[in-house]
C-alpha cells in the first residue's frame, strides 16, 4: 500500500510539474507569428527586422489602420487622446503645485504605456535602446508611401517598417510641419529632469533622440520584447 501511496504521490508531483512547466512555458514564450512584411489588411502585424535582440515591431502606430496612418497622439504617460494638448490639461501637470507628477523614466508594460494599455498582450512602447537598435541594424530612407511622408527602415533580412511623419500636437503650435517631421514617444528613457521625457525625431536625414516636456502629442510605434 505504500509503495502505491508514493508511487501516486510522485505520478501527481510529477504531472503537476509537467503543468506548470507547460503554463510557464506558454507565458514566456507564446507562439508569435511575425512577418517580413504585411501579409493582408488586418493590422496591426508583427514584423521581423532581424534585429539582434529579437525584438519584433508594430507595422503601424497606435490608433492607425494602415502603416502610413498617423494614429493617435498622446501626451506622454497618458493613454487617452485629447482634442487640444497643454501643460494645464496633461494628466501628471499637479495645478496646485505647478509641478510635474513624477512617473519615472520607465513606463513600460505599466498603467502609462499606451501601447500596452490600447492594444493589450505584450505589446510595448519601444525603449531607446530599441530605437537605437533599429536605427544602428537597418538602412532606412526618407520616402513616400501613398502620399505619406515618412522614414522607411529595411532590415538586413528584408523584413521592413514605415514611420510616418506626423507631426505632433499641441496647443501653441504656430507652423505645421506634418510631412517633414515625426516624433514618437519612448516608454524608457534617460531624461535629464522628470519634467522630461525622451522621444525620437525623424525626419529626412534621419533618426535622433531628442528631451522634451511630456505634454506634447506625440504618436506610439509598439513594439515585442523577445
Ligand atoms: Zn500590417
Amino acid at each position: 500500500m505504500k509503495n502505491y501511496y508514493y508511487y501516486g504521490l510522485s505520478l501527481s508531483i510529477f504531472v503537476m510539474a509537467v503543468v506548470a512547466f507547460t503554463a510557464c512555458e506558454d507565458d514566456d514564450n507564446p507562439k508569435v507569428v511575425s512577418y517580413l512584411n504585411c501579409p493582408d489588411d488586418h493590422h496591426p502585424h508583427l514584423i521581423d527586422l532581424g534585429l539582434p535582440s529579437g525584438t519584433l515591431w508594430a507595422c503601424c502606430n497606435v490608433g492607425a489602420s494602415i502603416p502610413e496612418g498617423y494614429g493617435g497622439y498622446y501626451a506622454w504617460g497618458e493613454t487617452e487622446e485629447k482634442s487640444e494638448y497643454s501643460k494645464d490639461n496633461y494628466v501628471f501637470f499637479e495645478q496646485g503645485l505647478q509641478a510635474f507628477r513624477d512617473l519615472g523614466h520607465n513606463i513600460l508594460g505599466t498603467e502609462h504605456d499606451v501601447a500596452h494599455v490600447r492594444w493589450g498582450g505584450q505589446w510595448q512602447m519601444p525603449s531607446r535602446e530599441q530605437f537605437l537598435e533599429l536605427d544602428h541594424n537597418c538602412s532606412s530612407e526618407w520616402t513616400n508611401v501613398n502620399g505619406v511622408n515618412g522614414r522607411k527602415f529595411l532590415g538586413k533580412n528584408g523584413g521592413s517598417i514605415f514611420l510616418p511623419a506626423a507631426w505632433c500636437r499641441w496647443v501653441e503650435n504656430t507652423s505645421d510641419y506634418t510631412g517633414l517631421l515625426g516624433f514618437y514617444w519612448l516608454g524608457r528613457n534617460q531624461a535629464q529632469n522628470d519634467f522630461q521625457a525622451e522621444f525620437i525625431r525623424i525626419d529626412m536625414n534621419g533618426l535622433y533622440i531628442i528631451n522634451g516636456s511630456p505634454c506634447y502629442g506625440y504618436p506610439i510605434r509598439p513594439i515585442v520584447k523577445r
